[in-house]
């Protein structure tokens, strides 16, 4: 870390153009001349937002996404065509949002890498690798991603997967500081875009599947000291706790919360508003995820799922909303949240709005935290609706899993994921890039804690019932995704798209009553806002979960996306990739009316299933692999060792593959490919009844394989 570099970002900002012409300047010889303030992004410049730039990562501090730019219309979007791609080198999912300021996009791909690019032709000015170990990768619960950067005052930062927060010159990407934002012995991770607010960068990170304390810091924009930190859980109830909001907290808990962090990481979202001197974060779930293993005595365990106002200069908590008390099915609070104000019996009220994970779409009074309305903008299994009055959940049977395993929706993906919603001002609606995911939830019955591994307590493995593949594919069947067009005030979803496939891409919309999504199935689309009609539709030939951003340059409008199919359920979910999701190198996307780029040709993709080992094993080492990989494996290798598309599918692997088997699981053989070894963790025996169960699942593909091949022969006859 370094503050020397302070008095030349107060002076020397030029355009990328004119890097050349520059001459050192000193301390105090700061120039006010706009040319030299080159991505001098501000707290005014956000709060104008400009119609032709994309200035923070949700365009403005309220996080609309919603841009006033009018040349792409619904009626001549159908004119709409590439103008440039660039390929980012990277097979892992892409989920940044581009920011565009001063003609320069600056956006960032899988393991952090940071570039900018001449946002009109695409040309790469620079790129920054901050070189993060491979072996990040396996405490990374949802895929090597990275939501983005943001730009302060001719600096860019970007929080890398390993915890370093990191300014970079925006003309140059070269390193101004560098702080370690987590304890280097801890599972956290950095995924987040920051955002700087009053010349503070605040970051928060993930890690609450494997066991932290989650927290939220704010260092200043030009030194990278520490400005405050903000604890969401409450530590060891014997030490002093970090502020009067965890003294307030710990009644809520019970047990031995701490060894394990009790999680509450703040990996996503927040919004500012500069007008309450308001600064809203949301905060995830417990870890573990299993609540009895957690804090048995119960409780509301906060500030768990919750969405808090904290003070932006102190970070002090202002009020909170805690939307799933008790967290026990990794409903995380930590969704896209927009600011906007809505005409509520007859008043207009300054309001937050947000669909978490737990299916419920909230309408708060960003001033008070107080509940306007929620209702379910998904089907919801656990809670029968909020209590208007208490603003909490009310619960159904389906909450219990404690006894019986209970099929419960929304799952752990959410109702609505990370993938940013959009609020459009001209139609008054909130696009909601929907999941119909459901989930089995039970206790994990052999749970010990494992520090620093993978520790949820819930059995992932009732999603693949072993001998029972009919129950398997009908779980698999009942997977959906929607674009929901949802009116905040009625509480109503006003149309909806029905999509394939589910996990796609996050929304925009803009001034000429169009929605822009990217879907799971590879196509970039856009739809009218007000009516959901198709208009658009451009094939990608790679799943798009990133949100599109647009922008205006020499009179021309743009609208980009990054295509990059990744994140939780692509690594997790064992659901295989969409047909038309075919996996290819990472690109970002640009288009205007009547460009002349071309995409290549995908290339054409195997669809064979190799002949997998003879099954030479015994149901008890089946049912002993199943549990082991599902506690240790599925997080990356899928539910039932089933690929959705990121890594190789273990049900593939070659007779050498299975040969050096031991050596990678206990060995580390591949740990500089973020394969790291789990000798430390399992037992003895455990790494043969992995690779039986892998075996056993590719004969369960190919059984599978030849049930939908007998399903075509008979549909067609
Ligand atoms: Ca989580």
């Amino acid at each position: 870390m370094a503050n020397t570099a302070t008095w030349k970002y107060r002076c020397l900002f030029v355009g990328p153009l004119a890097v050349a012409m520059l001459t050192a300047c000193g301390p105090g010889t700061g120039s006010q001349d706009p040319v030299e303030r080159f991505a001098y992004v501000d707290e005014t410049r956000i709060r104008a937002s400009a119609d032709h730039e994309w200035p923070s990562h949700g365009r403005g501090y309220d996080e609309q996404r919603y841009s006033p730019l009018a040349q792409i219309t619904s009626d001549n979007v159908s004119d709409l065509d590439l103008a440039w791609s660039w390929d980012t080198g990277t097979t892992r999912g892409l989920q940044a949002t581009p920011i565009v300021v001063d003609g320069v996009m600056f956006t960032t791909s899988s393991w952090s890498v940071v570039q900018a690019h001449d946002a009109r032709t695409g040309e790469l000015l620079w790129r920054y690798d901050p070189e993060v170990p491979r072996e990040w990768g396996a405490l990374a619960c949802c895929d090597v991603v990275n939501r983005g950067v943001a730009v302060w005052r001719g600096m860019v930062f970007v929080g890398a997967l390993d915890g370093r927060l990191i300014a970079l010159d925006a003309r140059n990407g070269r390193v101004v500081w560098t702080v370690r934002t987590t304890p280097e012995d801890e599972p956290y991770t950095i995924t987040g875009a920051p955002r700087v607010v009053r010349d503070k960068v605040v970051i928060g990170n993930g890690g609450a599947e494997y066991g932290v304390r989650g927290y939220v810091t704010a260092y200043d924009a030009w030194s990278g000291e520490q400005v405050w930190r903000f604890y969401t859980v409450p530590g060891n109830p014997d030490q002093p706790q970090e502020g009067e909001h965890l003294m307030a907290a710990l009644p809520t808990w019970s047990g031995e919360w701490w060894v394990a962090g009790g999680g509450g990481t703040v990996w996503d979202s927040m919004a500012y508003d500069p007008e309450l001197g308001l600064l809203y974060v949301g905060i995830g779930n417990g870890s573990p995820w299993n609540q009895a293993l957690r804090s048995p005595g119960g409780g509301d365990n906060l500030y768990l799922s919750s969405i808090v106002a904290l003070d932006p200069d102190t970070g002090s908590l202002q009020w909170h909303y805690q939307t799933t008390p008790g967290d026990r099915w990794d409903f995380t609070a930590t969704q896209h949240m927009i600011l906007a104000e809505l005409e509520i019996h007859g008043e207009r009220i300054p309001v937050l709005m947000q669909a978490p994970k737990n299916g419920f779409f909230y309408v708060l009074d960003r001033r008070t935290g107080d509940l306007i309305s929620a209702e379910p903008y998904v089907p919801v299994t656990w809670a029968s609706h909020v209590d208007p009055d208490t603003g909490r959940p009310v619960e159904t049977s389906v909450a219990d899993y404690s006894e019986s395993p209970q099929l419960t929706l929304p799952s752990p993906y959410g109702g609505h994921n990370w993938h940013p919603m959009s609020y459009s001002p001209d139609t008054g609606l909130v696009y909601i890039p929907a999941l119909e995911i459901p989930f089995v939830f039970g206790p994990e019955a052999q749970f010990r804690y494992r520090p620093g591994r993978w520790n949820l307590g819930i059995d992932t493995s009732l999603l693949v019932p072993p001998g029972v593949l009919e129950e398997e594919l009908a779980i698999r069947a009942m997977v959906k995704g929607h674009l929901s067009a949802w009116d905040p005030v009625a509480q109503r979803e006003v149309w909806r798209v029905q999509h394939s496939e589910s996990w796609n891409g996050g929304v925009l919309t803009t001034a000429g009553d169009l929605v822009f999504q990217g879907r799971a199935d590879g196509v970039f689309a856009a739809y009218r806002a007000s009516s959901g009609e198709l208009l658009w539709e451009y094939p990608v030939h790679n799943g798009i979960i990133a949100p599109p951003v647009t922008y205006k340059i020499d009179g021309v409008q743009y609208v980009s996306v990054m295509a990059g199919w990744g994140g939780a359920f692509a690594v997790a979910s064992g659901i295989p990739p969409a047909a038309g999701n075919v996996i290819r190198d990472g690109r970002l996307l640009t288009f205007k009316l009547g460009g002349q780029g071309e995409l290549p040709a995908p290339a054409p993709v195997s669809a064979e299933f190799p002949a997998p080992p003879p099954l030479e094993i015994n149901d008890e080492q089946i049912a002993r692999g199943a549990e082991v990989f599902h506690a240790q494996c599925s997080v990356c290798h899928g539910v039932g060792a089933v690929s959705s598309g990121v890594l190789p599918d273990l049900r593939f692997m070659t007779a050498e593959s299975h040969e050096k088997f031991h050596a990678v699981v206990l060995g580390g053989l591949y740990r500089d490919r973020g394969m790291v070894g789990f000798g430390d963790v399992l037992e003895p025996g455990d790494s043969e009844a992995v690779q039986a169960y892998i075996i056993y699942r590719a004969h369960v593909g190919r059984s599978e394989r030849h049930l939908q091949d007998s399903k075509i022969e008979v549909d067609a006859s």
